[in-house]
This record gives structure tokens, C-alpha cells and sequence, in this order.
């Protein structure tokens, strides 16, 4: 095995953060079920092994509740929910009882059932809650075979693993990890949340490792970039240390600026939002010091629990409340596109029934997310949002259902109607947004399906993904029409897609004349950094030489250049974006 070559491994950016360590791998867990067939005799016996085993892990699942906040717990309730579920129960005990099976491979079939039914949906999210019961499989047998927990040995460590499960994650959190590398994982792992949330630094999907790194190893871990060096060269190294260092001054010049005010050089006063997926991120957006939430997504919210209202109610008006006085934009939900739901297996997704074209189809649903988001705005700093807007007539038709919903509502409790806006992200709709002004409070811009459906770009695909340029003329230019619309008949224009959380983007945008910006939630004190070290006459020219460029690659090297020269740090991070 070469372990003194410096070996680069490319994976998904899960938790921001730099951090040089020590590599300790963990053993993976893929255990194969003993297969052999029981006979009779022993099948009490295995009965009575299963439960034991179930009823011990239930125990210590129980235990680690305890300590934990509110927002994580929920992920052990799931577990918890799985080992009590009469139909798991059933099963198990029927592979036993019927077949002969043993614990561990009845457990495995019966998990197996349920995975491939989530995997069949295609959904990431699904695919995330499949993995999780894989390894709740896994932390079964290990119970079963009473094997040894996959500890945490010595400090400053970084976990290298196949996968760790909700219970290691919780121990991760609570040691003194560095960083966490997993061969598999996706960005809605319960294990990507957890590290997130107590800010540890990881890198998810960077594949097999098993002959690259071994206990012990130096590694640098760029949770930014979703980059993990083994056995970096003494020049790599050394240069890695000085970023270390320069970025802990900086997080703690960070700290300083969270109570100033966003402003240019030149005075203009910008508001830094941030999008959500899962109620546990507001816990970042209060501490990063947004001034509310720009995009509220709601998928996630669906796949977990359904469109039922008072669930809905509930989780809306938790956030809501949070972060109050300023405001938060909760957009209806986009389903359909990558966001597929079940029963709805189209040729062509993304031109499909997405967005507010299923939402009108499937109007009950649309009419109970409308009526918890009314409800929800016991504050009065919610705002409604939908998706995927083509057409005039969908605006219509969707402001329509909204108000019946608030008139009939007011009828029986006393409500406060929220703002209702509208996302552009279709070209049509920023070429005639004109003609929706009457019927809109404001307008944010989603810029990933802009991009898409402006360049005809499948925004998933790596293969074309030289061509995803949201800064492309063409795009901006659809910007620009929606900020002079907003002006013309004063609405208010956001700007919510990944072009805001992008250095280049946001020098753009500022230009064009956008003051609201929503982004990643990690990255709200960085881009504040960022705007009050530029001035908007300076942009303003950038943004319109920009305009006539030729291509997005162009227009990224000018407002590169610019940057370098006024925040050089800032592309040292993130290298090219
Ligand atoms: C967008 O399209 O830019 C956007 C913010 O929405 P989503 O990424 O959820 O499609
Ligand atoms: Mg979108």
C-alpha cells in the first residue's frame, strides 16, 4: 500500500470548515447476515434473542435522548420509531418463527423490504432515510454479536468511515473529533445535519478508501470545498497551516461584524437573508446573525411528514417565531422536477408537473399548506411564496386560492394575511413580469432553475455542468428586467438561488441594483465581510460591462479580478467557486 504519496480525494462539501488531523479509520460495518436456516427447536431461542437485542438497543437509544437538544432528538425518535413498528415487528418475528431465519437475517430482510421501497422512489432525501436504516441494520447485529462500538480513540482525531450511524454521530459531536470523512452519505443524512449543526467539519461521498489512508496519517480536511488531503507534501502542509491560522483570525473578525450593519463603502444597506431546508438549520441562521429567512423550503418537510396541517402549523410557527422581528419567506411546495413525489414518474421532470402546476392540480393539498401558513403567522412577519411560476394565470389562480383561504379563515379566528410573492425562475416569468405586478407583494429570484431553463442546462448533470453559469449575460440580464419591474411598480425583489452565496454573483447582483439577498446560512457573516468592503459605483459599472459580455466564463474572470483586489482572502477559499 503507497501511504507516502499525497492523495487527493474529491467528495460532497456536507460541513464548512478547515482542519489539519490525524486519520483514525474506522472498520466498516457490512456484516452479512448468517444465512443458515434454523431448525425448530432453536427458533424460541432466537425469538427471545431478538427481543433482548431490540429491547437493550430501545434502552440505550432511550439514554441518548437524554442529553441532546430538541432538534436533534428527533432523529434518535426515528430509530426508536422503526425498532417499535408493529408491521417491523410482525415481520421479524414471522422470519423467525415461519422460516427459520436468523435474528440478524430476519432483521436484514425486513429492513431490506423498506429500503428498497425508499430507494425505488429515486428521491435523494429517500435515499438518505434508506441509508439510515442500513445502518440501523448494521448497529443491530453488532448488538446481536455484542461487538464493540467503533470508538473514538485519542484527540484531534478525523473519522474515516463507511458510513457512521445516528447514535455515532451524537458520540462524534460529543467528542473531541476534528472532521469526518465518509466513503458514502448524502447532504440530508441525519449524520449531515448533526455534524452541521455542532459545526464539525465534513466531507461526505469521496468513495473508497480503504488503500489510501490508514490510523494515523496527516490529513487536511476543506469541509468548504468537499476536499480531504492524505499524506500531504511538506509544502502542502505548510501552506494549509497558514489558512488554518488565517482563517481562525478571521472567524473571530467574523464574530466582530455580526452586530454592524451590511453596508457598501458607499452606503447602500443590504439585507442578508438565508435559505432553509430543515427547521434544525435555524440554529445557524440566528447564530451567522441573518435578518430572516429568504427561502423557506418545504420538500423535506413533506417527504417526513405528508402534507398534514397541524404538523405544518406547528413547524412553521416554531421557526417563525424564532426569527422574529425580521421576516421569513415560506414557499410552497415544490415538488415534482428532482423533487419527484411518489405516483409522478415523468419523461422530461423538470418540464413537467413541478411547482405550482402540481400544486393547482393537487389543490387540497396547496389549500392546506396555505391555511398552516396563515395560521402560522401569529407574529405577523411570515410571507408565502410560490414556485415555478410561468404564467399570469397561475398567479391568478394561486392569489385567488390564498385569499379565499384567509377570507374563510378570518371568518372563524382572527388572522394576519402574510405577504404573498411569487419566485421568478422560468424566463417567461421575468419577461412578462410586468403584467404580475398587480398581483404580488414581492419577487424572489431562484437563479438555480433560472440558470437552467435560460441555458437549457440540466442543473444535476456533471456532464454539462461547464455550462450552469448563473452569472451568464443571459441571465442576468432576466435579473435586471425583474429589479426594474420591482421598481417601476414597487414590489420588492429578492434574489434566493446559489448565485448568493457565490462572491462573483453577489458583486453582480449588488450591481444590478438587488439589497436582498438570501444564501446558505453558513455563509451570511462572510458575504457581509465581503459587501462592506465594495462600493456600489464600482459594481454598478461591473455589473453593466457585464451585461454585453459574451459568456459566463468572461464575466467571472472580470468580477474575479475585482474581488482579488478588494477581498483576496475570499477566493483563497473557495478557490473558483
Ligand atoms: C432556485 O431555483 O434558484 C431556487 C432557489 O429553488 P430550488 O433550488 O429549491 O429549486
Ligand atoms: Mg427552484
Amino acid at each position: 500500500m503507497e501511504k507516502s504519496k499525497e492523495i487527493l480525494l474529491k467528495g460532497l462539501p456536507i460541513a464548512p470548515g478547515l482542519v489539519i488531523g490525524k486519520a483514525l479509520v474506522w472498520k466498516h460495518k457490512r456484516i452479512k447476515p448468517s444465512r443458515k436456516v434454523l431448525p425448530e427447536k432453536e427458533r424460541p431461542i432466537e425469538l427471545e434473542n431478538f427481543r433482548k437485542t431490540r429491547d437493550i438497543m430501545l434502552q440505550d437509544l432511550e439514554k441518548l435522548k437524554k442529553n441532546l437538544p430538541p432538534r436533534i432528538t428527533r432523529f434518535v425518535d426515528f430509530q426508536i420509531a422503526v425498532l417499535k413498528d408493529g408491521e417491523f415487528l410482525k415481520d421479524v418475528e414471522y422470519l423467525i418463527k415461519e422460516k427459520g431465519r436468523t435474528a440478524e437475517y430476519a432483521v436484514y430482510e425486513a429492513i431490506e423490504d423498506r429500503m428498497n421501497e425508499l430507494l425505488k422512489s429515486g428521491i435523494e432525501y429517500y435515499r438518505d432515510r434508506a441509508k439510515e436504516l442500513e445502518t440501523l441494520y448494521f448497529d443491530f447485529v453488532s448488538y446481536l454479536r455484542n461487538e464493540e462500538k467503533r470508538e473514538v480513540i485519542g484527540s484531534d482525531v478525523v473519522i474515516f468511515a463507511d458510513d457512521i450511524t445516528i447514535e455515532e454521530s451524537i458520540r462524534i459531536v460529543n467528542s473531541d473529533v476534528k472532521a469526518v470523512v465518509l466513503q458514502e452519505g448524502g447532504k440530508t443524512s441525519h449524520a449531515a445535519i448533526i455534524l452541521r449543526d455542532y459545526r464539525i467539519p465534513a466531507v461526505f461521498g469521496v468513495g473508497d478508501f480503504s488503500d489510501k489512508v490508514d490510523d494515523g496519517n496527516e490529513v487536511i480536511i476543506n469541509g468548504w470545498k468537499g476536499e480531504v488531503i492524505i499524506n500531504p507534501s511538506e509544502p502542502t502542509l505548510e501552506r494549509f497551516r497558514e489558512l488554518v491560522e488565517k482563517y481562525k483570525e478571521e472567524a473571530k473578525g467574523l464574530i466582530e461584524i455580526k452586530d454592524l450593519p451590511t453596508i457598501t463603502t458607499d452606503g447602500r444597506g443590504i439585507t442578508l437573508m438565508a435559505n432553509i431546508d430543515l427547521p434544525e438549520e435555524i440554529s445557524l441562521v440566528l447564530e451567522e446573525g441573518a435578518h430572516g429567512i429568504g427561502l423557506f423550503r418545504t420538500e423535506l418537510l413533506f417527504y417526513e411528514y405528508g402534507d398534514d396541517e397541524k404538523e405544518q402549523e406547528g413547524i412553521y410557527r416554531d421557526i417563525c417565531e424564532q426569527i422574529y422581528p425580521f421576516s421569513c419567506i415560506i414557499r410552497a411546495f415544490d415538488l415534482g422536477g428532482d423533487k419527484v413525489i411518489k405516483g409522478y414518474r415523468e419523461k422530461n421532470p423538470f418540464l413537467g408537473l413541478r411547482g405550482i402546476r402540481l400544486l393547482l392540480e393537487e389543490e387540497e393539498r396547496f389549500r392546506k399548506q396555505i391555511r398552516a401558513v396563515l395560521r402560522a403567522n401569529v407574529k405577523g412577519n411570515v410571507k408565502f411564496m410560490i414556485p415555478m411560476v410561468t404564467t399570469l394565470w397561475e398567479v391568478k389562480r394561486s392569489r385567488a386560492i390564498f385569499l379565499e383561504e384567509a377570507r374563510k379563515l378570518s371568518e372563524k379566528e382572527e388572522i394576519k394575511l402574510p405577504d404573498f410573492g411569487i419566485m421568478v425562475e422560468v424566463p417567461s416569468a421575468a419577461l412578462t413580469i410586468n403584467s404580475m405586478a398587480d398581483y404580488i407583494d414581492f419577487v424572489s429570484i431562484g437563479t438555480n432553475d433560472l440558470t437552467q431553463y435560460t441555458l437549457a442546462v440540466d442543473r444535476r448533470n456533471t456532464r454539462v455542468s461547464y455550462l450552469f453559469h448563473h452569472t451568464h449575460p443571459a441571465v442576468l440580464r432576466l435579473i435586471k428586467m425583474v429589479v426594474d419591474a420591482g421598481r417601476e411598480h414597487s414590489f420588492r425583489v429578492g434574489v434566493c438561488g446559489e448565485i448568493s452565496s457565490d462572491p462573483v454573483g453577489i458583486i453582480l447582483l449588488l450591481g444590478l441594483g438587488i439589497t436582498e439577498l438570501s444564501l446558505t446560512p453558513s455563509l451570511v457573516l462572510q458575504t457581509k465581510k465581503l459587501i462592506r468592503r465594495i462600493s456600489i459605483e464600482e459594481v454598478e459599472k461591473l455589473a453593466e460591462g457585464a451585461l454585453s459580455l459574451a459568456d459566463g466564463d468572461e464575466v467571472t474572470r472580470v468580477v474575479l479580478d475585482y474581488i482579488k483586489d478588494r477581498a483576496p482572502d475570499i477566493v483563497e477559499k473557495y478557490g473558483h467557486f
